[in-house]
This record gives structure tokens, sequence and C-alpha cells, in this order.
């Protein structure tokens, strides 16, 4: 089933550039910035700038184009805040909410990138 875009959502408005953001980085295909209401020192959302819905509406429709910048933009915000266990940084949590279930507040795909302090276990 096809999912239907609601193109007045507050994501699309901000990619038309009719709501304001506080933008961290901004490619091609694809735009973070940082989450209005932060939940973590460190909350950055990312977000293709093409109409998908959700994180399986993205990964099954989206090109690879879309995707590898998606991919290679989160890797960035996650590089340049310090926070990969790869690196120095003490870590890191990515949340991608989706439907109902997943209480989905904005319905255009976006992964939360959140860091700067002990998030606590989400799964029991
Ligand atoms: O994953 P979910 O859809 O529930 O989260 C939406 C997120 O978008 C919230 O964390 C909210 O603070 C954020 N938001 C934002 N800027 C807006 C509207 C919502 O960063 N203008």
């Amino acid at each position: 089933m096809p999912f239907a875009y609601d193109d007045q959502n507050i994501f699309a408005k901000i990619l038309r550039g009719e709501i304001p953001n506080d933008t961290v980085l901004e490619t091609e295909h694809t735009l973070a910035f940082n989450d209005i209401q932060p939940q973590a020192p460190v909350h950055v959302l990312v977000i293709p700038k093409g109409a998908y819905v959700c994180h399986d509406d993205f990964a099954a429709n989206a090109s690879d184009a879309e995707l590898v910048d998606f991919m290679r933009v989160s890797a960035r915000i996650v590089a340049e805040a310090g926070i990969s266990p790869g690196g120095a940084g003490e870590g890191y949590r990515t949340i991608s909410n989706a439907g109902a279930h997943g209480v989905q507040e904005v319905p255009h795909y976006h992964l939360h990138i959140l860091a700067g302090r002990p998030l606590g276990r989400m799964l029991a």
C-alpha cells in the first residue's frame, strides 16, 4: 500500500522555508537540524528532502543517492559532535518513531540522534 504524504506537515514546511530551523548540516538530499525541544544535550533530527512518511517508506522507496546521502549525513553529525564510540566519544542513540504505536508526531521521516548524557535503557 502506498504511503499518503501530508505536505502540510511541519517538516515539509521547514523544507519549503516557510518556517525556520536551526540547521546543523544540509546536502543535496538531506537536512539536519537541532530539535526544537531537545531531550538531551545533543538532539539532532536528520530528514530527507524527499517526501517520505517514515523509516520503511524511505528505506523501500528512496533512491540509492538519497539513502547514501542520508546515512553519510547522519555519520557526519555523529563525527562532528564528537559522540562516536569509535572515537573518543561517549556514544549516542538513534531513534525513528513510526505511526501510532511508534508515537510519531511529524509524518515526515526523521532520525533522532541523541547524546550528551546517559540515555537509559529503552528495551527491557
Ligand atoms: O519522532 P516524533 O515525530 O515524535 O518527533 C518529532 C520531533 O520534532 C520532536 O522531537 C519535536 O520536538 C521536533 N520538532 C522540531 N521542530 C518543530 C516541530 C517539531 O524540532 N518545528
